[in-house]
């Protein structure tokens, strides 16, 4: 039996119906929203996902200040940046793009964000809160990944926390702003959570790990690395990978971390690559941006809500 595809596509289309009504909010009430994204260098990637972010804040009508830096820029030129973007009222949301050149140190460039305006949560503030337990905000890519599943649930009709509390979710890489924000949502749910990094691939080989998955979230950056003999049959696969792939034809596309074509046969549900995570880290951060908004206007603004772990969350109202 074939798995089911999760469309993320579908997904950030009610999301982005939901951004859309809380941007509209905001002008009514005269609350300042605005996102100011930072690339520093020409790497592909960060180039790509700056244009993308362009096209959505512009879509949905939100003020955007994109910052496109040549890689000489030294660090204190990029803090001072920085220093403006927190005290610019027109700035609620501020995004740094990685990577960073090697002469700059991400972590001194995130300790530098206004944490009111740290949209993914990079600020150690933020990032202690949320492995708390208590975010001010949830970065983007983690909270696709459970937003994805929580919707997979709905539509399957499967109680979210009594599925969450007899999983093993298993995180494959564990990157501080996707594998270990990732970690900390499995927590939050009450899930048994297992993560994965390359020395245990090194070693004994990923799949004594990824084959008792439940879940099985995998943010490695390697293109193909799970493939069919990973993974247990009802397993629900999320595929947060981008990597570059040039077929025969000289074409470039993206491909996950999945092999999808031996992985899909085989397992219960499965995200694709492109459309699945993708779309919905790109509307959630612009959700990160209103939420920022109303925090900086002095609203009673609550990280948690996105945490929700029954079916009642409001951000799955709209799907
Ligand atoms: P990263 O390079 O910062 O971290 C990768 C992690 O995977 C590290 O912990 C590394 O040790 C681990 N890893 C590497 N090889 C491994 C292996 N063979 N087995 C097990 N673990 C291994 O990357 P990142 O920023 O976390 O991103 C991961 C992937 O997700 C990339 O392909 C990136 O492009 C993609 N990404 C997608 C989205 C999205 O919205 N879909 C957002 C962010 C990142």
């Amino acid at each position: 039996m074939s798995a089911q595809i999760i469309d993320g596509r579908k997904c950030a289309r009610a999301l982005t119906e939901k951004v859309i009504a809380d941007v509209a909010a905001l002008v009514s009430e005269q609350v300042q929203i605005g996102l100011a994204t930072v690339v520093v260098g020409d790497n592909y990637g960060a180039r790509a996902y700056e244009r993308k972010l362009r096209r959505l804040a512009e879509e949905l009508g939100v003020p955007y200040y994109g910052h496109t830096l040549d890689d000489t820029l030294g660090q204190d030129e990029l803090l001072d940046l920085i220093t403006a973007l927190n005290a610019d009222p027109t700035v609620s949301g501020i995004l740094i793009l990685r990577p960073l050149p090697d002469h700059i140190d991400e972590a001194t460039v995130f300790r530098s964000i206004n944490p009111s305006k740290d949209i993914e949560s990079v600020h150690p503030e933020n990032a202690g809160l949320l492995a708390l337990g208590v975010p001010r905000f949830v970065p983007s890519t983690a909270a696709s990944v459970f937003h994805l599943l929580d919707s997979y649930l709905d539509s399957v009709g499967e109680n979210r926390a009594d599925f969450y509390h007899r999983s093993l979710i298993v995180v494959v890489g564990r990157s501080n702003n996707v594998g270990k924000p990732a970690i900390s949502l499995g927590y939050a749910r009450q899930a048994t959570v297992e993560s994965v990094d390359e020395w245990a691939d090194k070693t004994t080989g990923i799949g004594r790990h990824t084959r008792w998955a439940d879940v099985l979230v995998v943010a490695a950056g390697k293109a193909g690395l799970i493939k069919a003999e990973h993974v247990s049959e009802n397993a629900i696969v999320i595929d947060v990978g981008i990597n570059p792939s040039t077929s025969e034809d000289g074409k470039v596309r993206m491909v996950g971390d999945v092999d999808f074509d031996s992985v899909a046969p085989r397992v219960r549900a499965i995200t694709p690559v492109p459309g699945g995570v993708g779309p919905v880290t790109d509307i959630w951060l612009l959700h990160n941006t209103v939420l920022a908004a109303r925090l900086l206007a002095g609203h009673d603004v609550d990280g948690r809500a996105d945490l929700i772990t029954d079916n009642s969350n409001p951000l799955q109202e709209a799907s």
